[in-house]
């Protein structure tokens, strides 16, 4: 197993870079340069996308549960939650 990334694809660096961001960006959190990196992330790489639209489903739910303000590990929760549930 020894894949070299293709030159136009999405790099794993990319995606570990975007994913980390990803709360941030969708509190508005970043400087637009970084969001503006990740918004080509994500046109770039489906499975970014993927964890992007769970991500905002989670963030969605726990809204309509919990207010505001939810705790990490709840997030994560709903997230193992309708990962496992797709499959
Ligand atoms: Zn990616």
């Amino acid at each position: 197993m020894s894949t070299t990334p293709a030159g136009d694809g999405p790099s794993q660096d990319d995606c570990e870079q975007a994913l980390e961001q990803l709360h941030q960006f969708l509190d508005h959190e970043l400087p637009s340069a970084d969001s503006d990196h990740i918004r080509d992330h994500l046109h770039l790489c489906e499975q970014c996308l993927d964890t992007y639209d769970l991500t905002q489903q989670v963030k969605d739910l726990v809204h309509k549960h919990c207010g505001s303000a939810a705790p990490d590990d709840l997030r994560t929760k709903v997230l193992r939650t309708l990962r496992t549930s797709d499959s």
